[in-house]
């Protein structure tokens, strides 16, 4: 299916002028108490002619690193040295942010919900909306994320990696690791792909938490971007790149998980890289014996950790990404089979 994109210069009925900024408070339609919901953006309108770039945040209402990342972005930009249009938007799900959880009040996960619908679920109206007012008028856009409860994402970028316009935009964005997702239905970076919108996402750090260095790698990656599109001529000097390290290229990625239940203590910290048969931890009773090792089944780097220590049998412990394809072993389990992803 493709979605079409608008080439209207209108956003919530504004007229978008150049060489302006604006603060937004889109529609969303009414509560039951019949106060009306709004989602606020703002629209850096450069005073040269470029392409459109949204910045998305706490699509998830309890991953809020994004919203730093957006507040600082705007700080930074100059709207009279700026070309095209940027879209900010710190907070997608307002509804979830407001009460600390990652979901909508009807229980929904608002990214398995896009496009979504006009007169849908509460979350595929959200999701509708926001498709027309904002995806839908944009070239490009970058959403952010962060691991979900319980666990911290090593700073990473999610992307089809046989998708060249993708891999490229991910490789200039230089986060320390690009890892191949498969789009999800319902997901924004799906909606993003019928419509021929390149949307990557930018997973750091964990819920209800600012982490600095991930703050600071997807701020970079923000301008990186923005410059190689020709929207700005040139990075703020205090974001100027400092790690020279080679970006690590997963094909794959897959959890490991608890062989059985216990208190799990890592041994192994985020962006590790770890060598097959490598101890990545250990489980153990809470007397400390009764000790079983957690053995890695291939190399890999360490893009996701559990910040909970008691494990039940099967939890997912530590998230390994490879460069090559993963077969599949007994304590892995792909992606897909994850109840709650990040
Ligand atoms: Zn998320």
């Amino acid at each position: 299916m493709l979605i079409k994109k608008s080439k209207s210069d209108f956003i919530n009925a504004i007229k978008i002028e150049k060489g302006k900024r604006y603060r937004i408070n889109l529609d969303m339609g009414r509560m039951h108490d019949f106060t009306d919901l709004k989602m606020p953006i703002e629209v850096v309108s450069g005073k040269k002619d470029g392409p459109t770039i949204f910045i998305c945040s706490t699509i998830h209402g309890d991953e809020i690193n994004g919203i730093e990342i957006v507040r600082t972005l705007l700080d930074l930009i100059d709207v009279k040295t700026m070309a095209g249009k940027l879209i900010a938007i710190p907070i997608v799900n307002i509804f979830g942010f407001n009460d600390h959880s990652r979901y909508l009040p009807d229980r929904r996960d608002l990214n398995r919900c896009f496009p979504g619908i006009k007169n849908g679920s509460l979350a595929s109206q959200l999701a509708y909306k926001f498709m027309q007012e904002i995806v839908l008028k944009s070239d490009f856009g970058i959403d952010i994320h962060s691991g979900s409860m319980h666990r911290v994402n090593f700073p990473h970028i999610r992307i089809d990696i046989e998708n060249q316009t993708d891999l490229e935009l991910a490789k200039v964005f230089n986060a320390p690791a690009i890892v191949n997702s498969i789009l999800r239905d319902g997901s924004l970076r799906n909606a993003g792909s019928q419509a021929n919108i390149p949307i990557i996402v930018y997973e750091a750090g964990e819920i209800l938490r600012f982490d600095q260095e991930a703050v600071e790698i997807g701020l970079r990656g923000i301008f990186n971007i923005m410059k190689k599109i020709g929207m700005i001529s040139k990075i703020p000097s205090k974001l100027e790149f400092k790690n020279k390290n080679q970006i690590f290229l997963a094909r794959s990625s897959s959890w490991v998980r608890a062989s059985q239940s216990g208190i799990f203590i890592a041994n192994v910290k985020l962006g590790d890289k770890i060598k097959k048969s490598q101890i990545l931890g250990t489980i153990s009773n809470p007397f400390g014996d009764n000790k079983y090792d957690i053995i890695s089944g291939d190399d890999g780097l360490v893009i996701g950790l559990t910040m909970m220590p008691l494990v039940n049998k099967g939890d997912a412990l530590l998230h390994l990404a490879s460069s090559k394809k993963l077969t599949i072993k007994e304590n892995f389990t792909n992606d897909s089979q994850n109840l709650v992803m990040d």
